[in-house]
């Protein structure tokens, strides 16, 4: 996980192996070319006391708390399927009350029949469920309080 100071976080989430023992020395050779610093944290021989990992699929997630509204995406690489099971959604027991977006502090719900949660917005507070009379606004199975 990685943070920036425009108050992004960015998560990679995947499994990683040790690259094949043929390829160790060149992708080491690699990482010190493209890392100089690194020739002094281990100078000589001593590099080779370092393996060498990698991976071939995975998730990303992005989320940016710097913008209004704040904005998250999911992406996926190599064979990993995307988590889509994270967050709100809103079903058909919705009665069109509204006050699921008058909580909403993203403003990210759409009035409709019925109500729907822009997931790229969607904080994943949780307010719209707990303001919801129906039980209509509910968090999915994978969702996560920030
Ligand atoms: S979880 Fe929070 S941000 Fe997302 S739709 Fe519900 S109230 Fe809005
Ligand atoms: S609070 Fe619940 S019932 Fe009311 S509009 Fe929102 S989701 Fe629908």
């Amino acid at each position: 996980m990685g943070y920036t100071k425009f108050k992004e976080m960015i998560r990679l989430s995947a499994k990683a192996v040790p690259a094949p023992e043929g390829e160790q020395e060149k992708w080491i050779d690699t990482i010190f070319t493209e890392q100089p610093y690194l020739a002094n944290v281990y100078p000589g021989d001593t590099r080779e006391i370092g393996i060498v990992f990698e991976i071939k699929s995975g998730s990303i997630e992005y989320f940016n708390l710097g913008v209004k509204p704040i904005f998250r995406e999911n992406y996926v690489f190599g064979n990993a399927r995307a988590n889509i099971n994270r967050g709100y959604r809103i079903t058909e027991n919705c009665i069109g009350c509204g006050a699921c977006l008058a909580h909403c502090p993203q403003q990210c719900i759409e009035p409709g029949t019925p109500y729907r949660i822009e997931p790229t917005h969607c904080l994943h507070c949780g307010a719209c469920s707990e303001s919801c009379p129906s039980g209509a606004a509910e968090r999915l199975a994978g969702g996560e309080k920030p």
